[in-house]
């Protein structure tokens, strides 16, 4: 297996899991831009956005819905966060197994670099 977030999954490398359950779980991001950066990652192999189908409907949802969740929990729900999807080479995805990053705890600029 060399997918980085299938073995850290899998308990073959190292990770701070905030939550987990049968179908995702948390990371706290190794190289955190803000007070709050979180991954959410679903335990499903499926390596860029462009491959998901309409079978994980309903996965993504659970993603979006416990991005939230994080969110409120860690104290920024109110004050703002943001959640991030990165997709392929030029919007700067490095690990290849899809993940929702959760960053909040300062403010943000817009448009992002
Ligand atoms: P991407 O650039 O693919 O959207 O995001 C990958 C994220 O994974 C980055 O924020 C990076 O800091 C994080 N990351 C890379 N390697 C590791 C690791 O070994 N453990 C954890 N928890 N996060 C990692
Ligand atoms: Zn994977």
């Amino acid at each position: 297996m060399s997918c980085l977030f299938c073995r850290i999954i899998a308990g073959e490398i190292p990770g701070t899991f905030l939550y987990q359950d049968n179908r995702l779980v948390v990371l706290q991001d190794i190289n955190p831009q803000a007070p709050l950066h979180a991954l959410v990652v679903p335990r499903k192999h499926i390596a860029t956005l462009n491959d998901l189908s309409a079978e994980d409907d309903g996965l993504v949802g659970e993603m979006v819905r416990r991005a939230a969740l994080v969110a409120r929990e860690k104290g920024v729900a109110e004050e703002g966060y943001r959640a991030v999807l990165n997709c392929n080479r030029e919007a700067g995805q490095t690990v290849f197994h899809i993940h929702l990053h959760v960053i909040g705890g300062r403010p943000m600029a817009w448009p992002p670099g």
